[in-house]
């Protein structure tokens, strides 16, 4: 019989672990040492990603033995809404309490195609951007991915109020996911799989900051992920100055570790760039940028940068924005300028959260 994984035994034996951790496979061994019969992982899996229910007893044709010990076992949602913001655009903010009561924040965004959501990876974030509202408070721990999953889970419970769903899904919210890998594995394996919440890989994207081993890792497990990268800079010293991380990791590693990943899937890098008043904003950074990337399948997210209180960036202004995107253009670089969404709502990663957090 195949062993449950360490990592598993760990969670069942330290305290309830979320079952939205659990692998259908793991469901599998763990239904097998109870002496369950395997068919009943489709059956769990069906309650918990197509019905979504949120009690153990809601599973109406599992036994009650059954029921019992899943529920001594395992918690299913480990979130509890706290906050809800919605903006004149569609999106939803949503800020959830967690079983420790830490709290974070997911964003579920309208678009023509359908809804986004964007997702938590890590309670905080110690990569110190020196933009961001999510690292003010450091690192408070890394999250499960069933608290990932949740996220999700939570969000399309909200959209089938008016019967639509979740289309696709950013890890784009507080963290850095190559900082928790496991676990943000864990997390896209789930709701990918067909009996998970089967969102097409396509329809899933991973944002680092730069985690350059990282890189290497998530290139070699040859998923179809949509994978982008927050570049924000056209030279190493402009880097360090905004992201620290580039100091462990410098530019041109990063760029050597995107063509690995490049020639190891063969698929197109997304570049975030924001756009920082006077730091990095300017055509002759654009200049330097495509030809950075040069030779790379890649697209260019402008991004200007969201105001936040603590940080003491500037937005660029309009003509500028356009220059740097026509700079662009000109050097045969796909690029767009991002879509701002939820500006009448804290809209910056980590803002509600931060913003919260205060109002305490
Ligand atoms: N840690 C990962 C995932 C976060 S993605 C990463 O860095 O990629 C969130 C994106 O928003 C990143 O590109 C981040 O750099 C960017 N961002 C954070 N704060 C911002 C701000 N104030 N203005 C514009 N972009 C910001």
């Amino acid at each position: 019989m195949q062993e449950l994984k360490k990592e598993v035994q760990a969670e069942i034996a330290g305290k309830k672990g979320s079952i939205y951790t659990l692998q259908f496979d793991d469901l599998k061994v763990w239904l097998q040492e109870e002496g369950e019969p395997s068919f009943r992982a489709d059956q769990i899996f069906y309650w918990l990603y197509d019905k979504r229910v949120e009690q153990f007893d809601e599973m109406t044709n599992l036994s009650k033995s059954l029921r019992e010990k899943l529920s001594s076992t395992f918690s299913i949602t480990p979130l509890k809404e706290v906050a809800k913001q919605e903006s004149v655009d569609g999106t939803v903010k949503l800020l959830f309490e967690l079983e420790d009561g830490n709290t974070i924040e997911t964003v579920v965004m309208k678009h023509g195609y359908g809804n986004s959501v964007c997702v938590t990876s890590q309670v905080g974030c110690r990569l110190g951007c020196t933009f961001c509202a999510s690292t003010l408070g450091g690192l408070k721990r890394n999250l499960e991915a069933g608290e990932i999953t949740a996220q999700v889970l939570a969000s399309q419970r909200a959209l089938d109020e008016k019967g639509e769903r979740v289309s696709s899904v950013v890890v784009m919210g507080i963290g850095e996911p190559f900082d928790n890998y496991k676990e943000l594995i864990g997390f896209l394996k789930v709701i990918n799989h067909d009996k998970g919440l089967n969102i097409g890989a396509r329809h899933i994207t991973v944002s680092t900051s730069g985690v350059v081993p990282k890189i290497y890792d998530f290139a070699d497990e040859k998923l179809q992920i949509n994978f982008a990268v927050s570049l924000h800079a056209p030279t190493t010293e402009i880097r360090s100055r905004l992201m620290p991380v580039n100091r462990a990791w410098p530019l041109d590693k990063l760029m050597e570790s995107i063509k690995y990943y490049q020639e190891t899937t063969n698929r197109r890098v997304t570049f975030e760039y924001g756009l920082f008043g006077g730091v990095n904003d300017q055509v002759e950074h654009a200049k330097q940028l495509a030809e950075l990337i040069k030779g790379l399948k890649c697209h260019v997210n402008l991004i200007p940068v969201n105001y936040v209180p603590e940080r003491d960036y500037v937005r660029t202004k309009r003509e500028d924005i356009f220059a740097f995107e026509k700079t662009l253009k000109e050097a045969g670089v796909n690029v767009t300028i991002r879509r701002e969404q939820g500006h009448d709502i804290d809209a910056a990663c980590g803002q509600l959260r931060a913003n919260e957090g205060k109002k305490k």
